[in-house]
């Protein structure tokens, strides 16, 4: 009998995250007027140890046993062998997947609101706000809270609201509330739907609501919580590739390639880090973050100082960035449109660590469908551009002759996405792609902040 799946006992998760600021540089979030935030000036927004993991250099942080007892609900998360993907493409590749779709919630996101609701508990926190895109992180974080008992406010972008009322009904059975974003509710919500009535909304605005709500709370017991991007968000994912490697270790293999789809970067950078940390020290990996064709912010936006969200509420952070008022077009991989990057990953990106891939959304629904019909499960949308990228290092691998083992995360189930799987099935998709113009206009945002500079870590 030949394994599927490779599983670690439960007593063999990992115990400790790997931070990957140990071992890259980076340029300092900065305020508005050009100098560099302190973690003061974060405190109204995230609790202090939050704050204190963000700028941490510590290689490995430990990992709360509260937070791993919520964890092993559904972790260590299997590492799978695509056999049937592999058979159907004919390739001599070995490829690997961490299933991340496991995870109550459907995706990799409760790997990171569970300790985020944990840490803002421990602070004495008793109210999160956040945004959401497709739904997955809105839901994590219901699901995380409800875990350690605090209450959960999530502005839901407009265009996914609508097209995943399901979602909403998730995160109001795990006890939290969901409003459609730009709501009317908060003064960014109000300003974006008095320049456009219509907007399909975008998680930039999604963002400013939500950290406005959260610091208008005159208790002061209401923080903000981020799904990706972050530093310290980046670094709880890294359990997935940590438990990879151990994975791997077992089978006594090891990938030559390395591939998340990258919407903030989160999924992406938590499988890939622990794997970019071998890479600095001398191990040849091939790592490819893969963003969609309408929204290409590694492949073709420039690396600039940039806000998080639309209205300007956040530093400004060192990343590839499409300008903080770009809208991307109504996708339907929700959780990839974003204008920004993680820091982290644009820096890995700016140093060659990492290789930018694109694919259109038709290429993706493509290898999704292959990939339902093969391995079974049917991927989120965001994980289809993985799949794309998959299938094409799988074929080339045949071309080539060569053995290789890849290994990607399926970040997350699509069963609340089938309205994009009829849109796919019926032809009424299409493919949306950024002409330079387009690019260069929403770019005109940022030409006056500071620039950061261009770090050599290794
Ligand atoms: C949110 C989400 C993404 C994109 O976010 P990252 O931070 O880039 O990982 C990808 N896949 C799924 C299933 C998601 O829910």
């Amino acid at each position: 009998m030949e394994a599927r799946k490779i599983f670690l006992k439960e007593d063999e998760i990992p115990r400790q995250w790997y931070n990957i600021l140990a071992d890259i540089r980076l340029n300092p979030p900065l305020k508005p007027d050009g100098t560099p935030v302190l973690p003061e000036d974060l405190a109204p927004v995230f609790p202090m140890n939050l704050i204190e993991q963000e700028v941490s250099t510590e290689r490995w942080i430990d990992i709360p046993e509260d937070v791993l007892d919520v964890l092993r609900i559904w972790r260590p998360a299997p590492l799978v062998r695509a056999r049937s993907l592999e058979k159907a493409l004919g390739t001599p590749a070995r490829i690997y997947f961490k299933n991340e779709s496991v995870s109550p919630p459907g995706s990799h996101k409760p790997n990171t609101a569970v300790p985020q609701a944990y840490y803002n508990k421990v602070f004495g926190i008793e109210r999160l706000t956040t945004e959401t895109g497709a739904g997955q992180w809105g839901s994590a974080l219901s699901f995380a809270c409800a875990q350690f008992g605090i209450r959960c406010k999530v502005y839901m972008v407009r265009v996914s609201f609508d097209q995943k009322p399901y979602r909403k009904s998730m995160m109001e059975t795990w006890g939290g509330n969901c409003v459609a974003s730009p709501s009317m509710e908060t003064r960014a919500g109000r300003d974006a739907l008095e320049k456009n009535p219509d907007t399909p909304g975008s998680l930039g605005t999604a963002i400013s609501e939500a950290i406005e709500a959260a610091v208008a709370d005159e208790t002061g017991k209401t923080r903000y919580s981020l799904g990706s991007v972050l530093n310290h968000v980046m670094l709880h994912q890294t359990i997935i590739g940590l438990e990879a490697k151990k994975q791997f270790e077992m089978i006594g293999d090891y990938p030559d390639i390395v591939i998340g789809c990258a919407g903030g970067g989160s999924n992406f950078a938590g499988l890939a880090f622990p794997f970019v940390h071998d890479k600095i020290n001398g191990r040849p990996i091939e790592i490819y973050p893969v963003e969609p064709t309408a929204c290409p912010t590694l492949t073709k936006a420039p690396f600039v100082y940039d806000y998080g969200d639309t209205a300007g509420y956040t530093p400004l952070l060192p990343m590839h960035s499409l300008g903080h008022a770009f809208v991307p077009p109504p996708l339907h991989a929700g959780g990839l449109r974003y204008h920004g990057m993680a820091p982290t990953v644009s820096q890995i990106v700016a140093e060659g660590l990492a290789t930018p891939r694109s694919v259109t959304q038709l290429d993706a629904y493509q290898a999704g469908i292959l990939l339902a019909r093969t391995e079974g499960i049917i991927p989120a949308p965001e994980t289809t551009h993985a799949l794309a990228c998959v299938v094409d290092e799988a074929r080339k691998a045949r071309e080539e002759g060569k053995e290789k083992t890849i290994v990607f995360t399926w970040s997350g189930h699509g069963l609340l996405d089938l309205g994009a799987y009829d849109r796919y099935l019926s032809g009424m998709l299409s493919n949306f792609a950024l002409s330079e113009d387009e690019i260069a206009q929403s770019e005109e945002i940022f030409r006056d902040y500071p620039k950061p500079e261009h770090l050599k870590s290794c």
